[in-house]
């Protein structure tokens, strides 16, 4: 796994690194170099994003991993949410030490999920970060670029929330992302986070795979019905004013809240909740979308140079 590609040696014609761009210095040119071969062997690279905190996108993220890895694909998951890492908790993975070696960090196995989390560089689970903001690029850039993730179909990036430099800085770092996945709440304010949300994607030339309305009404253990505490529908009304796909609602679901407290993924332990059974929907749409197979692969990256 520690083993480094070498571009010199690469077969790809087609890739960026191989050559240094204009106005390019040695320096840049053998960092992005370095950063390239890091991230050669994935063949596909998700962003989750969501306007703001709380909304419920690492429990999107991490469960979107674990049905990918459960259905036998080579997955990562990366937690680069440095405010708030919270996919050691949902994963049970608190306390977690990460080793390195020469060549880089090795990720945490999770049943055969790889992961990576910003949590794992905290001593304790109610430590908190303070990075200012040099740092923050330059962390965000490590974990990025100093992982040996190895040879990956999917890499499932926990993005900081949020529309700012955080999120901007994963996306470069990342330099091809295949696509995006919006989290949001239905409350009508949520609304112009998942604009900004999109108009990032826009910007940065990401397609959206889709917006999933998380906490939307209640599902109440003892009868099965579903409450709407706020006004539902808008989410997917928004998605066709802003020509996106909308991908269907997660209620609250107390077995949800339950499973992300004591860190096991609700896919695996509640396989018969709403909410998994939108997970595995959301999976599927992203096998559809983003095919590992080679032929597609290649038109992706093409298109993403
Ligand atoms: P974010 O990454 O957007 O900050 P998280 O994924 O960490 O949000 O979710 C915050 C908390 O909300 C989690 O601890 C989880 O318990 C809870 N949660 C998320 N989605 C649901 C849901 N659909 N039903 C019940 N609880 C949820």
């Amino acid at each position: 796994m520690g083993e480094r590609k070498n571009c010199k040696t690469c077969s790809k014609t087609d890739c960026s690194a191989k050559k240094r761009r204009e106005g390019e210095s040695e320096e840049e040119f053998r960092e992005r170099q370095r950063l390239a071969q890091r991230l050669c062997g994935i063949k596909r690279r998700i962003a989750v994003l969501s306007g703001k905190g709380g909304v419920g996108k690492s429990t999107v993220a991490a469960n979107v991993a674990v049905a990918l890895a459960a259905k036998g694909y080579s997955t990562g998951l990366l937690d680069v949410d440095i405010h708030g890492p919270s996919i050691p908790t949902l994963l049970g993975l608190e306390n977690q030490p990460i080793y390195g070696e020469k060549e880089g960090l090795i990720p945490v196995d999770f049943e055969g999920l790889k992961v990576v989390s910003a949590g794992f560089l905290l001593r304790s689970q109610d430590e908190a970060i303070v990075w200012r903001g040099p740092m923050k690029a330059n962390i965000i850039r490590q974990f990025v670029s100093e992982v040996l993730w190895g040879e990956l179909d999917y890499l499932v990036v926990d993005c900081p929330p949020g529309t700012g430099d955080e999120p901007l800085s994963v996306c470069h770092t990342l330099e091809c992302v295949d696509g995006a996945l919006i989290v949001t709440t239905p409350q009508k304010v949520a609304a112009v986070d998942v604009m900004k949300c999109v108009n990032f994607c826009k910007t940065l030339k990401i397609p959206v795979i889709g917006v999933i309305e998380n906490m939307s009404g209640f599902l109440c253990p003892k009868c099965n019905t579903v409450t709407y505490i706020f006004r539902s529908g808008g989410g997917r009304e928004l998605c066709k004013q802003m020509k996106v796909p909308f991908l269907g609602v997660i209620p609250i679901d107390p077995d949800i809240a339950y499973a992300c407290d004591v860190g096991k993924p609700f896919v695996r332990d509640f396989p018969e909740s709403p909410a998994t059974r939108k997970i595995l929907e959301i999976v599927e749409t992203i096998e559809k979308k983003l095919p590992t197979q080679k032929e597609s692969d290649e038109q992706t990256k093409e298109a993403c140079l």
